[in-house]
């Protein structure tokens, strides 16, 4: 169980990140987050603990201090997105090219990426942002020292210095459980929170 994951939102309910179950709820428990319910409805520590008590699904703890696994939090912060300047790391990188390798497009585990000086550093080629991609070292090693054009090597996508939005929000944050899917699409959000006729 604790091998779950929780999405994280900010206080706008717009998707951050996610997290490992033990920093959720340590998150909980010092009231950096709430826990989300199916019905968006916000618990803190104690009242999450106490709604744990009535349920017997996907809790965790020893006996008398069980506690239900949260699928989602919401910051009670403003998480401040720095709006400097982008650090150019090889994290960075590989996240705006989506662990994806610009030349065959493979989507690949980072152990298994380089770094590519599109135009070689022995040309004149700058390591930055615009001329740095993800490459498989199978692609890295046939390119060599050439360009993409002598080496009739086409990228996916030129690039460039990315946006804060496509560091954070992941590109392909996949919903991993059903309590997510109204935070990770705007289409089935508007689904799940559109107010249904009632019967009363
Ligand atoms: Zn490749």
């Amino acid at each position: 169980m604790l091998n779950a994951h929780v999405l994280v939102l900010n206080r706008n309910f717009q998707p951050v990140s996610v997290i490992g179950v033990r920093r959720a709820l340590c998150m909980l428990y010092v009231g950096v987050a709430r826990a989300l319910d199916g019905q968006f409805r916000q618990f803190d520590y104690q009242s999450w603990r106490a709604i744990s008590a009535e349920l017997h699904d996907d809790t965790v703890g020893t006996l008398n201090r069980r506690i239900k696994i949260p699928r989602v939090v919401v910051l009670q912060v403003y998480d401040r997105v720095p709006m400097g300047r982008i650090r150019f790391s090889r994290h960075n990188i590989f996240v705006r090219d989506d662990h994806t390798c610009q030349y065959c497009g493979r989507r690949l585990a980072r152990k298994e990426l380089n770094l590519d000086h599109v135009v070689p550093r022995s040309r004149g080629g700058k390591t930055a942002w615009e001329n740095v991609v993800a490459s498989c070292i199978d692609c890295n090693f046939r390119k060599g020292g050439r360009t993409p054009a002598e080496a009739a090597m086409k990228l996916v996508r030129a690039p460039r210095r990315p946006r804060w939005s496509e560091l954070i929000h992941p590109p392909r944050l996949r919903a991993q459980y059903r309590e997510w899917i109204p935070f990770l699409d705007p289409v089935d959000a508007s689904y799940w929170n559109t107010e249904l006729d009632s019967d009363e």
